[in-house]
């Protein structure tokens, strides 16, 4: 076994994940959860009309996006974001947390707002959850310089209380403008903040994970926040699944 097989099999495990081996000679079965090509999100036929979508059409911006943020850079949109005082957030700030990884990425992934160590060190994910994220990255075959992390919020919200409406409101320009000079092949919404605000609904997560949902015609799958996996281990297997079904998409 290679030396990355092994190591991805031990997070798979740290994951709650069991691995399955194939006889030799036996014919192919995914693991419990691994999307079988028959699969159909229940066997209604969506994922595979989802498969077969048109390409995405341009991101068309919404009517509250000041004009500016609609045409800014990507210097300039890290500049403005740094400098924001639109929501009391700024207040509290050490720094903002812009996004971080590859600003070509396909796979870009969406949190809600940095925690303690993301607000001391300037980037998305670094603390416990972000330690999770990339052990869940790693099992699908992703390394973290290869896609793209942001939050909904570019500020920590004190005590790390839930972000509140009028907030999510002044930052959602700026992850709209990163969205558009990204142009991803697909989002994953990470806990029920990034879906509800992408996706403008308030739907409960779990009726939209497991559903072939799309941003501005991005393929968007909603998937449980690392830091709920962290309290909730035994929903890591589900975890695992979205990102399957996400892999199935991005391989269609
Ligand atoms: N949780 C988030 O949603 N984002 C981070 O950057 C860190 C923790």
């Amino acid at each position: 076994m290679k030396i990355e097989d092994a190591v991805r099999r031990q997070y798979l495990t740290a994951m709650g994940v069991q691995i399955w081996e194939r006889r030799s000679g036996a014919t192919a079965v995914p693991a419990p959860g691994e999307p079988r090509a028959s699969d159909s999100n229940g066997g209604d036929g969506s994922i595979l009309a989802f498969l077969q979508r048109p390409a995405a059409a341009p991101i068309k911006q919404q009517a509250n996006v000041p004009i500016a943020i609609q045409t800014l850079d990507w210097q300039t949109l890290e500049q403005a974001v740094a400098g924001c005082t639109k929501c009391s957030l700024h207040a509290h700030r050490t720094q903002t947390v812009f996004g971080v990884g590859n600003k070509t990425a396909q796979w870009l992934f969406v949190g809600e707002a940095p925690g303690v160590e993301e607000d001391r060190q300037g980037e998305p994910f670094v603390g416990r959850a972000g330690q999770l994220l990339n052990a869940m990255l790693f099992a699908i075959g992703l390394k973290r310089q290869e896609i793209y992390i942001a939050n909904v919020l570019k500020c920590r919200p004190p005590n790390n209380r839930d972000p509140q409406g009028v907030e999510v409101e002044c930052c959602e320009p700026y992850l709209l403008r990163q969205i558009e000079l990204i142009a991803p092949k697909i989002i994953i919404a990470m806990g029920r903040f990034a879906a509800h605000s992408l996706m403008k609904t308030d739907m409960a997560l779990s009726k939209l994970r497991r559903k072939p949902l799309a941003y501005h015609g991005i393929p968007l799958i909603v998937t449980y926040h690392p830091a709920y996996l962290l309290r909730n281990p035994i929903d890591k297997r589900k975890a695992w699944e979205d990102l399957c079904l996400a892999k199935s998409i991005m391989e269609a």
